[in-house]
């Protein structure tokens, strides 16, 4: 029986409060407000010139000690995960997390407040599909530090095994938990951050965490467990391990549907499971190309190409742009390649394969349209600098059809751009590499 797909939701209405911050001790005001369809969750800083808004997204992470931290440029915002946790948790897909500080307040160190908050905000339904993540095959990440995190296959939704030890393995705590909002609620977001006693005492002494206090922290030295409120439950650890990767696992942008079993978790481990499930996606998007290639609206032919790129024959790599995403930050671009490419005489006789480079030029190429369609001007061109992290898989012979795909990352003021690229062909990616670009006058 298929049931109706589940939609994304918002809040009702804006909702806030005030509190203090973990690291400066300052004052904090946090607003939640709604936002449409497939925004996803941004945070906003009303304290910073211009108000600037960052995803809440895994390629903004910039540090997992203690806590997590997102970035873009010089702007951060410190201590995501409980708000994330909370706004996951409670359904909310789309949101914006207004802030007068680079950070939220702490609360009690659960994440009891912004649950109160989302509720008081109300959660509504918009219409649109959600985005899932949906684990297809056993995926797993381990640190140093002894975490271990396994993600099964589970379709009928998200569910936490977790795993806790302290130093010498005491306060070990094991509770499975499914993740819907009022298990979470009840169960999960009343737990409170905890320390170990020997963690924290270098920071006070460095005057680090002037917001630390009792009051928002339980706080373990050797078998003693020093709180102003007696432990909210003799598990309240695990909890709050769950709460934290919650949190953490928010920054993929789109709900999880598998089991994930969670062995000594921690921030760091929870980043690179949310990166892994990233790169996960974009492979998976990466398969899903049209087979049947599009023509009209929306794209551009050999002509149109030409008009806009210097290159000719036969160093011309890309036959056909196919479509460009509506935010205009993608595109995919067609290479047919064929027995009589020039390259293929000496390279190999009698063992064609298309040299790496060749496909490098066609990301190039193809970035370099997106940025044309960006930029709006034939003025300017963009000049292919540098790439990184470039990977040849497969190899490419004739009779292939190419599939480029380009992304634009990051725009540097006027002159500079760089852009994730991949060429596909018959749904494996053959290559892949990150393009850096800078633009002079023609
Ligand atoms: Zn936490």
């Amino acid at each position: 029986m298929a049931s109706a797909p589940e939609v994304q939701h918002t809040l009702g209405k804006s909702a806030g409060f005030s509190g203090m911050s973990l690291h400066t001790g300052e004052k904090v005001s946090l607003k939640l407000h709604p936002a449409p369809a497939n925004h996803g969750i941004k945070f906003k800083r009303k304290d910073l010139a211009e108000e600037p808004t960052i995803d809440a997204k895994i390629d903004n992470l910039k540090m997992v000690e203690r806590s997590t931290t997102i970035g873009e440029g010089s702007m951060r915002v410190h201590t995501v995960e409980h708000v994330l946790s909370a706004l996951s948790a409670m359904g909310v897909d789309n949101a914006i997390v207004e802030m007068d500080a680079n950070e939220p307040p702490i609360g009690d160190g659960s994440a009891k407040a912004y649950v109160d908050v989302i509720k008081r905000a109300g959660v509504t339904a918009q219409g649109v599909p959600r985005k899932f993540f949906h684990v297809r095959e056993p995926m797993h990440v381990e640190t140093k530090s002894g975490a271990m995190l396994i993600l099964l296959p589970d379709d009928d939704g998200f569910r936490i095994s977790c795993t806790q030890a302290g130093p010498n393995n005491r306060f070990t705590q094991f509770m499975s938990t499914d993740i819907v909002p009022e298990l979470f609620e009840r169960e999960i977001a009343p737990a409170r951050t905890f320390v170990y006693y020997e963690d924290v005492e270098p920071l006070m002494e460095k005057n680090l965490i002037k917001g630390g206090s009792l009051e928002n922290a339980v706080v373990v030295r050797g078998d003693a467990v020093l709180s102003k409120e007696p432990l909210r439950f003799t598990d309240e650890f695990v909890r709050h391990k769950i709460l934290d990767i919650i949190g953490d696992l928010a920054l993929i942008g789109c709900r999880i549907r598998g089991h994930l079993i969670a062995v000594k978790p921690g921030h760091a481990a929870n980043a690179e499971l949310a990166r892994a499930i990233a790169k996960e996606q974009s492979r998976r998007e990466a398969l899903t190309v049209p087979r049947v290639v599009p023509k009209g609206d929306g794209g551009l032919d050999a002509d149109e190409i030409m008009q806009i790129l210097p290159h000719r024959y036969p160093f011309l790599m890309v036959d056909r742009i196919i479509s460009f995403d509506e935010g205009g930050t993608k595109c995919v671009g067609v290479k047919s390649v064929t027995i009589n490419e020039p390259f293929f005489q000496g390279h190999f006789p009698g063992h064609p394969v298309m040299p790496g480079v060749m496909q490098v030029e066609a990301m190039a190429q193809v970035a370099s349209l997106l940025l044309f369609k960006l930029a709006k001007t034939t003025s300017r061109i963009g000049y292919f600098m540098s790439a990184d992290d470039v990977k040849f898989r497969k190899p490419v012979m004739p009779g292939d059809t190419i599939f480029i795909h380009a992304e634009l990352t990051k725009a540097r003021g006027e002159r500079l751009a760089k852009a994730k690229c991949h060429c596909v062909v018959n749904d494996a990616v053959v290559s892949e590499g990150e393009l850096m670009f800078t633009f002079l006058d023609r």
